[in-house]
């Protein structure tokens, strides 16, 4: 497993193939240093002995001690150890964690590269499985280029106008593949060693060119991103408390004729396959949602109270009820990626994969709310996070004195913390973060009406009119077996709470 400092090492050798603001930059440029604090932290986890076993797992490829980011789960405890392993982390650093994406697309091409396998009788997964043997030894990090840019979203993708509107195949050669084509909002390609790209919706025949999964380096030859970093506007100094450390970075990322070689291509035409791997990493990321989503409830729950305290209304009976609202979302969230991760299967890879049905309606329930979160922020907080006045008044303006006095509502909290908790109100509440974290609420791993549609294929409502017909006296017999008697899986790995001994 490397380290923070490797990782950062690494980080700063890749080529510049990053353009922010119409200029190339290198990955140290400081506008990408808060999304590399972010990764860190990761890093930093793994190595701590405290989180041993829960960010860190022993890799099924090499046997070694490897980064939980890339462990192929293999039975239910391992989704757990990840949905837990998520909430600590973004807990830490307020937010987006950014490493699951990657992770999800791993999962994704070790259950699909099976299954194309099986039904086509290529290599992908021993291909799939090489690759990942040296993710492993090398302790890479990967994102996950899911995304294209779709152009007419009525129109599939060989019928667009702009071929590249998705990434497709421009040539196939006996060594590997020549690519082309935009990808979109791509969270943490900055600052990430591999990119992992799979198709972004199902496919017909005629969109045989854009079933292409692979991985490539993120500074490889012809690749460009487009970046878009969300900064906060205090610094990363000294007295920087710790949300202001933490950012986020998406990018558009152009492939003009890139060469993939064989090795590192796990789909190529399987077009019946774009709807499997695609689904495949939606549900894998809307279970990683489930782990997430409960830290970013956390979050606002507490910067909603504490904001409640500053204002002296902590004990208001619509302001309990409020704070219980946070409680209900984060754990019915969390309590759906548990459901998920024991009602799972087990794929033909050996991969174990979360039941679909809680995954989605963990991840459609968190972003419907997402906005009533913030809105419940908003409400107790009042208007103060988008109108106080600059950092640097209250520092060295010529009416610090006076401001020092203005800022402190309740009595028994000091100037200097009242100070800390409004610049926290406003961070979290009324900052560019705040609005990435609201649109990621609602899109990021799936808009809420995608989860729809997947409940609406998946779900057993016939089930369910069967016990309407009973009910009316139409059926005279229920037959609900088949979803009553559904066992969770156990054992194999699920490990259960051992009492404390008592000596
Ligand atoms: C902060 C953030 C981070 C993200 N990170 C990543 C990442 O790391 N990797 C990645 O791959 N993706 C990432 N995404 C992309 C995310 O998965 C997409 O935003 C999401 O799937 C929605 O796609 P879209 O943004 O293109 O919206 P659109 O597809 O344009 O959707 C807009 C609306 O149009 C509707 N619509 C679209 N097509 C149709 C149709 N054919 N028929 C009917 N209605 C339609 C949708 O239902 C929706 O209501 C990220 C997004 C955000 C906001």
């Amino acid at each position: 497993m490397i380290t923070k400092e490797q990782y950062r090492e690494r980080m700063f050798k890749m080529k510049p193939n990053i353009c922010i603001g119409s200029k190339m930059v290198r990955r140290d440029d400081p506008r990408l240093i808060p999304g590399l604090n972010v990764l860190e932290v990761t890093y930093d986890l793994a190595h701590d002995p405290k989180w041993k076993g829960l960010a860190t797992a022993t890799s099924t490829i090499t046997g070694e001690e490897i980064s939980r980011w890339a462990h192929l789960p293999q039975n239910p405890y391992d989704l757990m150890q990840k949905q837990k392993l998520i909430r600590l982390a973004a807990r830490r650093v307020g937010g987006c964690i950014q490493r699951c994406m990657g992770h999800d697309a791993l999962n994704a091409l070790a259950i699909c590269t099976k299954e194309i396998d099986m039904a086509k009788k290529t290599d992908y997964h021993k291909r799939f499985m090489d690759y990942m043997k040296i993710y492993h030894q090398k302790g890479w990090d990967g994102c996950c280029a899911q995304t294209d840019s779709k152009g007419d979203r009525m129109k599939r993708p060989s019928q667009q106008d702009n071929p590249d509107a998705h990434v497709h195949i421009v040539e196939e050669r006996k060594d590997g593949i020549v690519v082309s084509g935009f990808k979109m909002s791509i969270t943490q390609a900055a600052y990430a060693d591999e990119i992992f790209v799979v198709p972004t919706r199902a496919l017909m025949e005629d969109d045989r060119d854009f079933a292409v999964a692979f991985a490539v380096p993120a500074d490889c030859e012809g690749l460009t991103l487009v970046t878009r970093p969300v900064w906060l506007r205090e610094k990363d100094d000294a007295d920087c408390p710790p949300y202001c450390r933490y950012g986020v970075s998406d990018s558009v990322l152009i492939f003009d004729k890139v060469f993939v070689p064989k090795e590192r291509v796990f789909m190529c035409g399987e077009w019946e396959f774009g709807r499997r791997v695609a689904l495949l990493f939606a549900d894998s990321h809307r279970h990683s949602y489930s782990g997430c989503k409960p830290a970013v409830s956390d979050m606002l729950c507490g910067v909603t109270a504490l904001a409640a305290e500053a204002n002296g209304i902590q004990k208001v009976a619509h302001v309990r009820e409020k704070l219980t609202e946070f409680a209900s979302t984060a754990e019915l969230a969390y309590a759906a990626g548990i459901a998920s991760a024991v009602f799972g299967e087990k794929t033909a890879s050996g991969v174990f994969f979360p039941n679909s049905i809680y995954a989605n309606v963990g991840r459609r329930m968190t972003g419907e709310l997402i906005y009533h979160e913030y809105n419940m922020l908003t409400e107790i907080a009042g208007g103060i996070s988008v109108t106080m006045p600059f950092k640097e008044d209250f520092e060295f303006g010529p009416f610090k004195e006076q401001l020092m006095k203005f800022i402190v509502r309740n009595p028994k909290i000091s100037a200097d913390d009242s100070l800390k908790i409004w610049r926290l109100v406003e961070n979290v509440g009324a900052s560019p973060m705040a609005s990435w974290f609201e649109i990621a609420g609602v899109h990021g791993g799936g808009s809420p009406i995608m989860e729809t549609i997947a409940l609406g294929i998946e779900y057993d409502y016939e089930t369910r009119k069967k016990l309407g017909r009973y009910l009316a006296g139409i059926s005279p017999e229920l037959d609900d077996s088949a979803d009553l008697l559904r066992e969770p899986t156990f054992g194999d790995g699920l490990i259960t709470e051992r009492p404390v001994s008592k000596k």
